[in-house]
């Protein structure tokens, strides 16, 4: 444990950080559904979020089905509701790839999570942020293979972006966050 605690520290200048715990506790600015494209809720941290913030979000995520994404939300990309009842203010919803659905394209739709989301955050005047780890769930994508994709995604983002504070990286399990620890792409503060 001392090692997981040691290593919970920073990287890249200070703006990401790694927890383990529920996202829907975080107080970032926003948090990241790993939504599925019907945006009407499912399981794991989909499930997780609507069930801790209530029926506002739902009502939200109707009302873009029915505005902007009749057919639902693309994998990849990513739309913002209000945060119902949860202590973050935002929740920006993503829908990730299946693994072995998307003929070799899942690392560059999972990258797409990553970067819209980051990019939506901007937009909406939003300086923090926490993501789960999309697709790693009933999804099925390999987590070592995420965490690759996931955090190389976030430093390339960081290294353009003079706007975010910090991305938080939110694992439920801590045998995930010690995947991410061991395999993740960002610098490390010394
Ligand atoms: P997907 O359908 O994109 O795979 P899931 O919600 O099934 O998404 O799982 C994504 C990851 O989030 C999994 O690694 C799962 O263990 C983790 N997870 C599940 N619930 C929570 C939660 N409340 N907070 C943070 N992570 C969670």
């Amino acid at each position: 444990m001392k090692d997981l605690e040691e290593a919970l520290k920073s990287f890249a200048g200070g703006r990401v950080r790694v927890r383990v715990g529920d996202i829907t506790q975080e107080r970032t600015d926003a948090i990241v559904n790993a939504a599925n494209s019907t945006l009407l809720g499912g399981g794991g941290v989909d499930g997780a979020i609507h069930r801790a913030g209530g029926r506002a979000i739902l009502e939200e995520c109707r009302e873009l089905r029915r505005t902007r994404y009749p057919n639902g939300l693309p994998t990849g990309e990513a739309a913002i509701t209000t945060a119902g009842n949860l202590p973050s203010r935002f929740v920006i919803h993503t829908v990730g790839p299946r693994w072995g659905r998307h003929a070799g394209r899942e690392a560059e739709l999972l990258a797409a999570c990553y970067t819209n989301s980051l990019a939506l955050a901007v937009e909406n005047n939003l300086r923090t942020i926490a993501f789960p780890a999309i697709s790693t769930g009933a999804y099925g994508y390999p987590h070592r293979e995420a965490v690759i994709v996931s955090s190389e995604a976030v430093a390339k983002f960081l290294a353009e972006d003079n706007f975010l504070n910090e991305v938080v990286f939110v694992f439920i399990l801590v045998r995930d966050a010690q995947v991410f620890l061991k395999n993740h792409k960002l610098g490390k503060d010394d």
